[in-house]
């Protein structure tokens, strides 16, 4: 049969854009389809522009420790709309890139919503497009509950172009979003309260870095609220936000940041028309190959529900694409993705907690240091840092490996390959640190 295409991906995000260019790599004829700016959430609205904030906001905590070093700093200001203008410049630079990237590789770029017609069609603004597969990588969108009052929420679309930079933020959830926006805007100079429906932040993590990231935001004046539930939210006449919690106390803030979740984008996408199978969270079910029960039609990133995290989504479609064009070899492998939160400090993550090592292992050592870093020693600052270590006893493997401090992220990155490598403690151990630096106590833990 003759197709329009080989490849038509809807949605130009992480995922869906390098599925279509390893694709049209590969020879295939290839379409992209997206409603909004090439590069989707994580050029948009998360990873880069989420980025870029937190870098900003850390000219405060900069500032503010010069003086100890002897810098005799005046009165700083900070401009919300330079930093909104000069963001905006920049993610309009990414997506001309994207577009150049998706043009220079051959594939072919619709702007519009694409809808399923069936296993093999695809409409766009009332054109129909055949292609012999279709990828669906939509990604997902902020959860925002259906209460009355809805419209006066905003979620991480909206924070990053307010027009008004809020001065008193509350920020709802206790994940990954609700805390890098937190510690952003404290940092910008809001004054941010996190009110949670659990006990402690960051459920999932390891349980001391819970906690000792819930003493470091406290440190900076972040408020953490426990326990806490919206009741109600409502605007008065100066334009502030009265927000009502479930004790009954009430606090008058600027804007009230949902990050409670994410829900795939696939609201009017026709998975029931063409008959694609959900998980019970609404999320696309697909197999190891990235194949929805309809055999025509693959789903990848976000959109499935599994590890929403732009690596991810990009491994993901290399993966399909290695198995449709290549030579079949690469699988996904979801053990030991290291991950990092960009709160101040940061946390970088890999493999077990705690408590997931001692239910899977027999036998495991555990290695942690808590210290004040070389920097803060004249700083002033109170700011500490954690680091774990988790081994399985038996191999010696090291098993889980956790950051708090700055600069968690990219010390991360490369005791991932490691780690993934399979490094025993006793590599670790092997490893002479460099010194003077906070990641060398990752090379000389003993206790
Ligand atoms: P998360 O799943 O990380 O956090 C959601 C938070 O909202 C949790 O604290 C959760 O509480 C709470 N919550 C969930 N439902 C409700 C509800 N109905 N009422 C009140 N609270 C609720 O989601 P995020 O939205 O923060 O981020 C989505 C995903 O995006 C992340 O999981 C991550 O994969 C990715 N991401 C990655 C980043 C990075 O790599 N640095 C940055 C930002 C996002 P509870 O724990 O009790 O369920």
């Amino acid at each position: 049969m003759n197709y329009d295409f080989d490849v038509f991906v809807i949605g130009a995000g992480s995922g869906g854009v390098r599925t279509a260019r390893m694709a049209a790599a590969a020879g295939a004829k290839v379409a992209v389809a997206d409603d909004r700016a090439l590069g989707g959430t994580c050029v948009n609205v998360g990873c880069v522009p989420k980025k870029l904030y937190t870098y900003a906001s850390h000219f405060s905590h900069d500032v503010a420790n010069a003086a100890g070093f002897g810098w005799q700093v005046p009165a700083v200001k900070f401009d919300w709309p330079t930093l909104v203008a000069n963001k905006k410049h920049e993610i309009s630079r990414l997506n001309t890139i994207y577009g150049n990237l998706l043009n220079s590789s051959g594939a072919h770029v619709i702007a519009g919503y694409a809808q399923l017609k069936d296993a093999h069609t695809v409409t766009v603004s009332n054109q129909d497009y055949t292609a012999e597969r279709i990828v669906i990588a939509t990604g997902g969108t902020p959860n925002i509950p259906p209460v009355g009052y809805a419209d006066l929420l905003i979620s991480s679309d909206q924070i990053f172009d307010l027009p008004e930079f809020p001065k008193r933020l509350l920020v709802v959830g206790a994940g990954y979003i609700a805390l890098e926006f937190a510690c952003i805007f404290q940092g910008l100079g809001s004054q941010v309260e996190v009110s949670y429906r659990g006990d402690l932040i960051m459920r999932g993590f390891d349980q001391d870095v819970r906690q000792f990231v819930d003493q470091e935001m406290r440190k900076q004046g972040i408020v953490l609220s426990y326990q806490s539930q919206v009741e109600n939210v409502e605007k008065q006449t100066d334009g502030s936000l009265l927000v009502t919690f479930n004790d009954g106390s009430s606090r008058q803030v600027d804007q009230v940041l949902m990050a409670i979740g994410r829900n795939p984008r696939l609201q009017g996408i026709g998975l029931e028309r063409v008959g694609i199978q959900t998980t019970a969270s609404g999320t696309i079910a697909v197999n190891d190959k990235f194949q929805t029960n309809i055999s025509s039609i693959y789903a990848l990133g976000d959109v499935t529900g599994g590890i929403e995290l732009t690596p991810v989504a990009l491994a993901e479609a290399m993966t399909l694409v290695n198995h449709w064009y290549g030579d079949g070899s690469k699988t996904m492998d979801y053990e030991f993705i290291p991950t990092a939160v960009f709160t101040q400090p940061n946390v970088g993550t890999i493999g077990l907690t705690e408590q997931q090592a001692r239910d899977q292992y027999s036998h495991i050592d555990v290695y942690s240091a808590d210290f004040k870093p070389m920097k803060h020693t004249l700083s002033g600052n109170d700011e500490r840092s954690f680091m774990k270590l988790i081994v399985d006893k038996t191999s010696d493997r090291v098993i889980g490996l956790h950051i708090v401090g700055e600069g968690a992220g990219e010390m991360l990155q490369g005791f991932g390959v490691a780690i993934k490598a399979g490094a025993t403690k006793a590599d670790f151990d092997a490893t002479i640190g460099i010194h003077p630096t906070s990641a060398e106590e990752l090379v000389t833990m003993r206790v």
